[in-house]
C-alpha cells in the first residue's frame, strides 16, 4: 500500500496535487483515487475499480493501441496552436466556457486549433456544464463555424433534460460526460434523447467490466476519458478503451502530461496512439512522490471505511 501525492503541471478541478492510494493484489496494482470531497458511498466505485485491477485483472483487449486527443485548456490561440502541433494527435479537445464572457476567446482558440490540425483533424469542445440551454445553442453554432465543423460538444449543460433540449436545436453531436455516473437500467432511456456520444471513466463506474456494461446499456458510441489518475489508474482506463467492442473516436487519455511526476515512467502518446496494457504497470515506489504522514493516515482510514462497504 502506498499513498502518493503527485504535483500537477496545470491546475485542474481546483487542485494542484493529485493524491491517491496504490494497493497490490494477486493480479497486480490498483489505484484508489476518488477526489477528496467525495463521500464514502461515491468512493466505493473507485475502490471497486482498484480492486478489479489488483485482484481480477482486466478483460482481454480487442485492439493493441488507442488513439488519444490533445487537450487544450483555456490558453491563448498561439499557445493552443503550439500544443496541438506538439501533441502529434489528429484530434484535439478544447476547453471552452471556462469563464463568463469567454466566447470570443473560445472562438479564437478553436480557430487556431483547426489551423494546427488541418482540414483532416477533429476538433471537439468541452463546456463542463457551464452553459444554459440558450447560451449553449448560440455558442455551439458559433464554435462550429469557427472550427470549420465540430466533432462534438461535451456536456454543454448540467442536466440530461437540458442536454436533450440543446441537442434538438443544434446539428453538432452532443457528448454526455458528467451526466454519466453509474450503470442502471434507466441509463439507456435517460441518455437516449440527450446525447450522441457517451464519455466513460472506469474509476467512477466501478471498473473496466462495469464500464463495459454501461457502454452496452447506453447503446451509444463511447469515448474513454481519464479521471486524472496516476499512471497505474490510467492503465485501467486505457484497458477499457482497448476492450470496447467499437471505438469511433479518440480518447481523453493523454492526461499524463498534466502530472509533473508520476508513480510509473510517464506514458506519452506516439503519433497520437497509446499502447493498451494487459496489466497495470508496477509502480516505482522508491522514486514516487509520497504523501506526508497526515495525508497517508487520512487515505488509509478512507480505504478502511470504503472497504467495509463492500
Ligand atoms: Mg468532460
Amino acid at each position: 500500500m502506498f499513498v502518493y501525492a503527485l504535483p500537477m503541471t496545470t491546475r485542474f478541478r481546483g487542485i494542484t496535487v493529485r493524491e491517491g492510494l496504490l494497493l497490490e493484489g494477486p493480479a497486480g496494482w490498483g489505484d484508489f483515487c476518488p477526489f477528496p470531497e467525495y463521500d464514502d458511498a461515491e468512493a466505493r466505485a473507485w475502490y471497486d475499480a482498484a480492486h478489479e485491477a489488483a485482484h481480477d485483472g482486466w478483460p482481454a483487449p480487442v485492439r493493441d493501441a488507442v488513439p488519444v486527443n490533445a487537450i487544450v485548456p483555456a490558453v491563448s490561440p498561439s499557445v493552443a496552436h503550439a500544443m496541438v502541433v506538439a501533441s502529434g494527435c489528429g484530434t484535439a479537445k478544447v476547453k471552452v466556457a471556462d469563464a463568463p464572457g469567454s466566447l470570443a476567446a473560445d472562438l479564437a482558440r478553436v480557430e487556431a486549433v483547426r489551423d494546427a490540425l488541418g482540414p483532416g483533424g477533429h476538433v471537439r469542445v468541452d463546456a463542463n456544464a457551464r452553459w444554459t440551454v440558450d447560451e449553449a445553442v448560440a455558442a455551439i453554432r458559433a464554435l462550429d463555424r469557427a472550427a470549420g465543423g465540430l466533432q462534438y460538444v461535451e456536456q454543454p449543460c448540467v442536466t440530461i433534460d437540458e442536454l436533450a433540449a440543446v441537442r434538438r436545436r443544434v446539428d453538432v453531436r452532443i457528448a454526455a460526460d458528467e451526466s454519466i455516473r453509474r450503470a442502471s437500467d434507466p441509463l439507456r432511456v435517460a441518455v437516449a434523447g440527450a446525447a450522441d456520444v457517451a464519455v466513460l471513466k472506469c474509476a467512477p463506474l466501478g471498473g473496466v467490466r462495469r464500464a463495459l456494461e454501461v457502454a452496452e446499456a447506453c447503446g451509444l458510441p463511447c469515448v474513454v476519458s481519464s479521471a486524472l489518475e496516476s499512471g497505474v489508474g490510467l492503465a485501467a482506463e486505457i484497458a477499457l478503451a482497448g476492450a470496447l467492442p467499437s471505438l469511433e473516436f479518440a480518447c481523453g487519455l493523454g492526461t499524463g502530461a498534466l502530472l509533473a511526476a508520476d508513480v510509473v515512467a510517464p506514458l506519452a502518446p506516439v503519433d497520437g496512439l497509446l499502447p493498451v496494457p494487459r496489466t497495470a504497470p508496477v509502480p516505482r515506489l522508491a522514486d514516487a512522490p509520497a504523501a506526508d504522514p497526515e495525508r497517508t493516515a487520512w487515505w488509509r482510514a478512507r480505504l478502511a471505511r470504503v472497504e467495509a462497504l463492500r
